[in-house]
């Protein structure tokens, strides 16, 4: 009986012992797994920090680019696009009048590959006047505008079945548009200053505006009837400015920009008496308000962060053939390679050389890093 009582002692005690071991390797097992787990998770998390680290340049690359977010910004000023060849206008390069204010659409995309080339990537007027400078890393921005609403700016030539505007591919758009295919990354941008014609196709006017902002363009005003400011008062400068807005106001309510390509540059000088007018206003009851105005003038406007810049009052290059003088776009360019801004590619720090410290202006709640 002792003997049959022990065996069955050792095997009991053999069962719980297996039982045990059991157990054991199921515990083991699963801190295991949870050991794991946490472990790949936090190799997860910093392998993202990593990546996101990857995106930020470093002092080397900074110097690499030559990165200044101080430099000068180009805001060209384009009028008429000719679909005619430049050797056929009978003035220099590509320009289509004397004083090339109108241009060829074979200088313009001439132009265009330029800017490209060169590493210049658009953006809006409107982010440049606020600061909002994304470009990427190495790269500059530069801002196209065109003047006077003229149908070559954006030429429609019927519509589709769905009622959709037909561009043609030789107006300033229809050129524009092809680059915004062959380049994503060129950032294709523009903003039109128009008067109270419009773009002066009356049966398509209003789909051409809202095709712009639809298709990341811009619209501005240029006064209603392209008014020389050093003529006017008071009066009749808010009627000029008021009028644009609120024809735009009632095509586009709240995607216009509140800014004025000043007509012939006039007043000229930002001290004028007629400033405050075109600054803000009433027309037929209603407010209005502009938040900057384009200039004539010769060559490329401070970096929104520097202490220069007045946002109030922007200065555009006159987009234009010279043989390289009296600031066409060839002498601007030159001088630019020097003097232009160079994005870190983060639009969130402001990174400049550590001997421009002192041309710091408005930062907007910007990371400032010199070097
Ligand atoms: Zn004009």
């Amino acid at each position: 009986m002792a003997k049959i009582n022990r065996k069955k002692q050792r095997r009991n005690l053999l069962i719980l012992l297996c039982a045990f071991l059991l157990i054991l390797g199921v515990f083991v097992k699963v801190v295991f797994m949870i050991v794991d787990t946490l472990f790949v998770s936090e190799q997860k998390v910093g392998e993202k920090q990593e990546s996101k680290k990857e995106n930020k340049l470093s002092k080397e690359d900074y110097t690499k680019y030559v990165v200044d977010e101080l430099g000068n910004v180009p805001v060209m000023m384009y009028h008429g696009i000719h679909n005619i060849p430049s050797n056929e206008t009978g003035y220099v390069g590509g320009n289509v009048d004397v004083d090339g204010y109108q241009r060829t659409a074979e200088a313009f995309r001439q132009d265009l590959q330029f800017y490209y080339d060169n590493g210049y990537r658009m953006i809006r007027l409107n982010d440049y006047i606020n600061g909002n400078i994304d470009v990427e890393a190495g790269k500059s921005p530069i801002c196209l505008t065109f003047d006077d609403g003229l149908e070559n700016n954006i030429l429609v030539t019927g519509t589709d079945k769905e009622g959709n505007i037909n561009i043609d591919p030789n107006c300033a758009v229809g050129i524009l548009e092809s680059f915004k295919k062959k380049y994503p990354d060129f950032n294709v941008t523009a903003t039109f200053f128009v008067n109270g014609g419009l773009f002066r196709q009356p049966e398509y006017n209003e789909q051409i505006i809202k095709w712009l902002v639809e298709n990341g363009y811009d619209v501005g005003n240029h006064t209603y009837s392209h008014v020389d400011f050093t003529t006017t008062d008071g009066q009749i400068a808010q009627q000029e400015v008021g009028s644009v807005y609120a024809m735009l106001d009632e095509i586009i309510p709240g995607q216009y920009v509140n800014i004025v390509a000043l007509p012939f540059g006039s007043p000229y000088s930002y001290d004028h008496e007629m400033i405050p007018y075109i600054q803000s206003g009433l027309y037929k009851g209603k407010q209005y308000t502009t938040q900057s105005m384009l200039q004539v003038a010769w060559e490329a406007d401070y970096s929104p962060y520097s202490n220069q810049f007045n946002p109030a009052f922007i200065k555009r290059i006159r987009a234009y053939d010279n043989n390289g003088q009296d600031f066409d776009i060839e002498m601007n360019f030159t001088t630019l390679e020097t003097t232009k801004y160079i994005s870190d590619g983060d639009p969130n720090t402001i990174v400049i050389p550590a001997n421009k410290q002192d041309m710091l202006g408005n930062v907007y709640d910007k990371n400032v890093i010199t070097y």
